[in-house]
């Protein structure tokens, strides 16, 4: 699927804008049309039915040890700030970071390469020396070389040193590499030497994505946005807006323990904003400064933490199927070791092939991490490590005189649980889904993308843009056509559209020609059209055309509501 196709249908039909368009818009945030925000609620609303709402917490669902319980919770974006210091985002929620000495632009370290290979100068040097694949083994050829950076070279990647100083770099690199002909040599290790003026002194350097300038050492960059409450700014009112909502789930989990009567094993639910001062915003939503989550926060007895990760894992795997994401285009990967927070003790994303990855390359979907006792613990007793032995405890710096105190306090509120049939006292462990709504959005817009070809009102086979997407999650379920504006046919119709209304969300057109209003609710994605024609005015019946097979059936004027019901929910 040609992701620029995508992305102008989005913005044509009011799926999504850009932030602050008429200003030039503003890199990383989006707003949501009035089609994106239907398909955004109803993809919230079908996460909150599945997980919170519509559970039957009386039986033991397959996959689980047990039956278990859910409610949800909405905290505040900004919360006190030793929240973010014992959760460790005030020390450790960074990338690393690099900038660009000549064009002044920041890209993230483990980004880099990524980004080169997407660069239309890299795409056009890749095209003069006829590589396809990054990977493949190459012959250095200084005079095409030399050409590109004359040329095409110059207008799209002006700081490469080859660029800059053709002569200099020219007369080593071919030393280096055209006398060399046993040197191991792809695309990226050629670009590397492009960019370097003096080899000598400063090694291969890597080349900016966007010039071709050189990059500093990566420099941590903490990704929380700051603010300040009240009216002075002073270090102590400074407060950030929340990265993730996992951790108002946290702090309430006394809360909502004394004010309900849930028991262990259960889970808290809660969506909305999180903001992440991201270095390269990019992929459309894919990577947002501001976006929303949808986070659970299982907690459970540590006995049973794995059997809870392996269920959570397998549910949240599924339900992405369940509303049209085939398991083809999904990918289920658990994290290396290397890879897993300090505190993990197994991680597994959700992937997804986003069209603007290459080939057999997944974006994350949703992360489901066994977060064991870390998040409670720290909040009772300060921000925790592990030691050298694996185990957690509490960070202590050392003050002047050697004397040593936590790096930062915990709560000191009790945050274990008592379980009253066996009396026995514990820290739960936790499993958290986290998943991202705006990325799921992204993935049901791109799966949701068809193009076929459909007779138009002539009969005449036509490119047909259409997008499918799961009933559930449609904008629109049904839209209401009059053939005509005349015989009584419009009031029909808007009889009907007023029935449906009151269930769901529906749409009433009687401009231009009826194939013109099929072929616009079909960018929609709406996945019935009902139109009142000659026949009503008869018999009482509608056509009703199914989006997706193009099948046309007459049902009652009285029926349509139930049908259509039926058919989307
Ligand atoms: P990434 O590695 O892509 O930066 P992450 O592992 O940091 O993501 P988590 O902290 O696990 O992400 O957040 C949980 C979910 O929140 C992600 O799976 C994703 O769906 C969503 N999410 C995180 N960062 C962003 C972002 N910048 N824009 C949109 N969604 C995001």
């Amino acid at each position: 699927m040609d992701m620029d196709k995508l992305v102008s249908l989005c913005k044509r039909r009011g799926f999504l804008f850009q932030s602050s368009e008429i200003y030039g818009g503003l890199n990383g945030f989006w707003d949501y049309g009035p089609l994106g925000v239907e398909l955004k609620r109803n993809i919230k609303e079908a996460w909150w039915q599945d997980m919170v709402r519509g559970h039957d917490e009386l039986v033991t669902p397959p996959g689980a040890p047990s039956a278990y319980e859910m409610t949800g919770l909405d905290s505040t974006i900004i919360m006190h700030p030793q929240v973010w210091k014992c959760s460790g985002h005030y020390d450790l929620f960074h990338d690393w970071m690099q900038t660009c000495r000549q064009c002044k632009r920041l890209v993230r370290a483990d980004h880099v390469w990524n980004m080169i290979k997407e660069a239309p100068w890299a795409l056009s040097f890749a095209e003069t020396l006829e590589v396809t694949n990054w990977g493949d083994k190459l012959r250095f050829n200084s005079l095409r070389t030399l050409q590109w950076a004359k040329n095409k070279g110059r207008k799209t990647a002006p700081n490469l040193a080859i660029v800059r100083n053709p002569e200099v770099t020219l007369s080593w690199l071919s030393e280096d590499l055209e006398n060399n002909p046993n040197l191991d040599l792809d695309l990226p290790t050629l670009l590397q030497y492009m960019a370097t003026e003096q080899k000598a002194q400063t090694g291969l350097q890597t080349p900016c994505p966007h010039c071709g300038g050189d990059l500093t050492e990566p420099r941590e960059f903490n990704l929380m946005f700051e603010t300040h409450t009240g009216a002075v700014q002073t270090e102590e009112s400074k407060t950030f807006l929340r990265p993730e909502t996992a951790q108002g789930i946290f702090v309430n989990f006394k809360n909502v323990l004394d004010s309900t009567r849930v028991k262990v094993p259960f889970g808290i639910a809660q969506m909305g904003k999180s903001f992440r001062n991201e270095i390269t915003p990019r992929n459309f939503t894919f990577r947002s400064r501001e976006f929303e989550q949808m986070e659970i926060e299982f907690f459970c007895h540590p006995s049973e933490s794995r059997q809870w990760y392996q269920y959570w894992r397998d549910r949240r795997w599924r339900w992405y199927q369940d509303l049209g994401i085939p398991e083809g285009r999904l990918r289920l990967r658990e994290h290396d070791k290397d890879e897993l927070s300090h505190y993990s003790v197994g991680t597994a994303d959700i992937e997804y092939g986003f069209p603007f990855l290459a080939e057999n390359e997944y974006g994350e979907l949703e992360g489901i991490a066994h977060r064991g006792d870390f998040d409670l613990r720290s909040h009772m007793e300060g921000k925790l490590v592990k030691n050298a032995e694996g185990c957690l405890e509490v960070e202590m710096v050392e003050e002047e005189g050697g004397k040593k105190r936590p790096k930062w306090k915990g709560s000191g509120r009790d945050l274990t649980y008592r379980d009253e049939a066996t009396n026995e006292r514990y820290t739960p462990h936790v499993i958290e889904p986290s998943a991202g709504a705006d990325r799921a959005t992204l993935a049901f817009l791109c799966e949701a993308y068809h193009e076929d070809q459909a007779p138009d009102e002539k009969g005449e086979m036509q490119t047909r843009v259409v997008m499918k997407f799961h009933p559930r999650i449609a904008p629109v379920k049904a839209a209401v056509f009059p053939l005509v504006k005349k015989d009584g046919m419009p009031e029909i119709a808007q009889d009907i559209y007023r029935g449906l209304k009151k269930k769901f969300s529906a749409f009433y057109d009687e401009k231009g020609a009826v194939g013109r209003r099929y072929r616009r609710q079909d960018e929609a994605g709406t996945p019935y059209c009902i139109t009142v024609d000659g026949q009503t005015l008869q018999d009482k019946t509608v056509t009703i055309r199914d989006r997706d097979t193009l099948e046309q059936w007459r049902v009652k004027v009285d029926d349509v509501v139930e049908e259509i019901s039926q058919r989307v929910s």
